[in-house]
């Protein structure tokens, strides 16, 4: 639905630079959120279908990442370099996304951000090059890959970022020339 709106509101307006909104924009804090209240799965499920994934991968994505969610990090975590005022923390190991995190800052755009980075890594090096190649000008002429890099610069701290980021903020809004770059969301 967002998106059927953006994608009206830019045929309408006919003026891309004028975009002030972004396709999925970042979602509150949410204070009240405990790890008695929140439901991993259920946030899994939103970003599913806020960002379209096909359903024929809805079960690959719901494992993809392995997720906890702490209202106190156990001294295991602390351990890795945390306090417990960090948000969340991400890593890789044996080709899987591990991800801890508070429950306040669990949202769909978060798991948005992750799964784009499994998705990246299901690329072979070449393609990874490739989606450099088409991604690196897109950054100086799409209209909502300017807007968000004038809102959120994050993106621009390397290439994977910004694929997670782009992926993240626009999702099936952005270029065309992209979507072969994220498999199994697409
Ligand atoms: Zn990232």
């Amino acid at each position: 639905m967002l998106n059927s709106f953006f994608e009206a509101f830019n045929k309408v307006l006919n003026a891309p630079d004028q975009i002030t909104i972004l396709p999925h924009p970042e979602e509150p804090m949410n204070s009240l959120a405990t790890l008695a209240n929140t439901n991993v799965m259920a946030t899994i499920i939103k970003w599913l279908s806020d960002w379209e994934v096909p359903t024929l991968y809805w079960n690959y994505w719901k494992t993809a990442i392995d997720m906890q969610v702490f209202d106190i990090y156990p001294s295991s975590i602390i351990g890795m370099g945390l306090n417990q005022d960090t948000p969340s923390a991400t890593w890789e190991a044996s080709g899987k996304r591990h991800l801890v995190i508070k429950p306040k800052w669990l949202n769909s755009g978060v798991i948005a951000h992750e799964q784009a980075h499994n998705s990246y890594a299901l690329l072979t090096p070449a393609q990874k090059t490739a989606f450099s190649a088409v991604y690196i000008p897109l950054k100086n002429t799409d209209p909502l890959i300017k807007l968000l890099y004038s809102k959120n610069a994050y993106g621009l701290t390397s290439d994977i970022e910004g694929h997670a980021e782009v992926y993240r903020y626009i999702g099936k809004l952005m270029p065309a020339q992209l979507t072969m770059y994220y498999p199994r969301l697409f």
